[in-house]
């Protein structure tokens, strides 16, 4: 970064007044995925290996950048975003002329020559002053039923055999602000979901409200835990799909390759002393001070980039359709299959959905659910049952032979889950 800003400041400061400084900078993957907070911090290497955890085997290849340029692997492509607002809020400097799009420099010209009687006329809102610019922050601040709130982020990394961590930052991470809707934008059976914005991108931020003991009877420990849940599963899916993908590849089976996880973030709601936790956390500041005396209690949040399409369901709590004649749907179907293997038949993948971003042609799956043999990976997990339910009502597809998958493999469930059924019905 630093090497990079003096390299960018050779040209910037021939034509400003002051220097670039990384605030001024938003690194940017390929697609305009934003890097991992406080990545920046370490070596080169371990800024790599951060995004190649997370992003390495993404089909979106934003590790790679652009496939025209080809470039050699490892290798990481990274767009500095220069914040000119920021940068002349800041330092009170005008920015270089060539950042600037011609439509500005106009815009700029005049201003310069207010005091032209002639120019007076043609005046208008557009065409205030340049050192009048009101910075971006209040301006999403003031946005009416938005609060800005601060956040930190913790980082979620999965390792090679699946087992996923969390690393919580620590007391020198600076937090960041958000934009955060002081009401849901909409809400499911468990989370409330809340327009947010995060380094100028738009995302839904989303909690607990009902685990099923009421309407906001979520504590902030069991807001936390099932938070947690849910993104070990998120992150556990995408480390299913890199191997499906991978399996299937090496068979030469062809799937549906657009498929991928939603991105996320861990966020964690920062409430500084004297002031109480946002209006969308629905905790007071009395409930926030009694759940801290004990433990060191976390309003956790989940970062989602927002999504405005349509929504595609694949499979349910207790329904897996086959779709032998959809290949994205068949590809899901297959993939259930291949998790419910590669997890020695302990977890079987429920509730797919996918959205079609507008643009990049992804299908992303998000909000699953999942079925374990221990029935604690969350809400909506049903156990030992759904995994026999998905094991009586799967339907294999071509995909899943190629993929040398087959329900032999488990025709000992199969037989045990028969069995019991039996004994209930005799009962
Ligand atoms: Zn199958």
């Amino acid at each position: 970064m630093t090497h990079l800003l003096r390299h960018w400041n050779l040209d910037w400061e021939k034509d400003s007044a002051e220097s670039l400084t990384p605030e001024h900078i938003s690194l940017r993957l390929f697609g305009n995925v934003g890097i991992q907070p406080h990545s920046t911090a370490g070596s080169l290497g371990n800024f790599f290996s951060i995004h190649d955890r997370i992003y390495g085997n993404n089909p979106k290849k934003m590790l790679q950048g652009p496939p025209t340029l080809k470039l050699p692997s490892p290798a990481i492509y990274l767009e500095g975003l220069i914040l000119v607002k920021e940068y002349e809020d800041q330092t009170g400097a005008e920015a270089p002329y060539f950042v600037h799009t011609e439509k500005e420099i106009r815009k700029r010209k005049l201003s310069a020559t207010t005091g032209n009687v002639t120019s007076v006329v043609k005046r208008t809102r557009s065409q205030l002053p340049s050192r009048v610019f009101t910075p971006l922050r209040s301006e999403i601040g003031d946005l009416p039923g938005f609060s800005k709130v601060l956040f930190l982020f913790a980082t979620v990394s999965v390792a090679r055999d699946g087992a996923v961590s969390i690393i919580w930052p620590d007391s020198t991470a600076t937090p960041v602000a958000c934009t955060l809707q002081d009401t849901p934008l909409g809400q499911g059976k468990t989370k409330k979901v809340f327009k947010a914005i995060y380094d100028r991108m738009p995302w839904v931020a989303k909690r607990f409200f009902d685990i099923g003991t009421g309407e906001e009877q979520v504590e902030i420990h069991e807001n936390s835990k099932f938070l947690i849940q849910e993104i070990t599963r998120l992150a556990k899916s995408g480390y299913y799909l890199e191997h499906f993908v991978a399996e299937a590849k090496q068979r030469g089976v062809s799937i549906d390759e657009t498929i991928s996880v939603t991105d996320f973030k861990l966020g964690i709601e920062v409430v500084q002393d004297g002031a109480s936790p946002s209006l969308a956390s629905g905790v007071s500041l009395d409930r926030y001070q009694d759940a801290n005396t004990n433990s060191n209690s976390k309003l956790l949040w989940l970062f989602e980039p927002r999504r405005s399409a349509r929504v595609d369901h694949w499979s349910g709590t207790n329904d897996y359709p086959a779709w032998h004649h959809k290949k994205l749907g068949s590809t899901l179907n297959a993939f259930t299959h291949y998790v419910y293997h590669l997890t020695q038949e302990s977890i079987v993948l429920a509730d797919l959905q996918t959205v079609n971003e507008h643009g990049d042609g992804l299908n992303v799956l998000f909000d699953m659910m999942t079925h374990t043999s221990n029935g604690a990976s969350g809400v909506g997990d049903h156990g030992q049952e759904g995994i026999d339910t998905f094991v009586q009502s799967h339907e294999c597809v071509d995909r899943c032979d190629g993929c040398g998958l087959s329900k032999e493999g488990f025709t000992k469930a199969l037989k045990e889950s028969g069995e019991s059924d039996e004994e209930e019905e005799d009962q």
